[in-house]
């Protein structure tokens, strides 16, 4: 499975925002985008004029950056997404926040979206009571998700949910946080993803 492999703070540094690729650190004043908040490279500071096109680009960039998904499968996800009524943005976006790993690190299951895909390919995780280690999976309205019984008990595991217990899960999962347990009630909608991006861009961007 092909997934990328470099420095992840270049990536919020190229975007020009955070990303909260590293879980923890990226709340720290280690942060790289908030210590050295220009491009990376050379010519990092150098002053630049964004195309039309260099600007859709960047935020379709953005977006793929931000959820851990490489280019032929985000294509993907924009075919499903104008096959669905309504706009294709938005849909794009829901579809890209009921994959499995997100929707485990928007539990608070762990601190990053990378994270949350490591402990899906482990195996943590069920949904309906059976284990599912895809991290692409899309979880649908009605299923429920849970950690394995012996994960559970794992100290990591353990400390990333006690560390994560202030975050709010989003509005289209009914979190238990005692049973540790949680059901899909709907489909994410545009105000319950919190990224900043003009998926617009993107939709002009694949439509040239
Ligand atoms: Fe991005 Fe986090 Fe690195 Fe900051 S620490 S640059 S938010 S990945």
């Amino acid at each position: 499975m092909a997934r990328y492999t470099d420095a992840v703070c270049r990536l919020c540094r190229r975007e020009g925002q955070k990303l909260f690729l590293k879980g923890d650190r990226c709340y720290t004043d280690k942060c790289a985008a908030d210590r050295r908040p220009y491009p990376p490279g050379q010519h990092g500071q150098g002053r630049t004029k964004a195309s039309e096109y260099g600007t859709q680009l960047r935020e379709k960039q953005k977006a793929k950056r931000y959820y851990g998904v490489l280019e032929k499968q985000f294509r993907g996800y924009f075919g499903m997404a104008l096959k669905r009524k309504g706009k294709t943005g938005e849909n794009l976006l829901s579809i890209l926040e009921t994959r499995l790993d997100n929707t485990i690190y928007r539990l608070g299951f762990a601190m990053s979206r990378a994270e949350a895909r490591q402990l899906v390919l482990h195996g943590h995780f069920m949904v309906n009571g059976k284990r599912v280690n895809i991290p692409s999976f899309l979880v649908k309205p009605g299923m429920i998700i849970s950690i394995g019984e012996k994960s559970r008990n794992l100290d990591k595991i353990k400390s990333v949910i006690e560390a994560n217990s202030f975050r709010q899960p989003p509005r289209w999962l009914d979190y238990d946080a005692n049973a540790l347990v949680a059901k899909v009630t709907g489909v994410p909608s545009r105000e319950d993803i919190d990224m900043p991006i003009e998926e617009q861009l993107i939709v002009e961007l694949y439509s040239k």
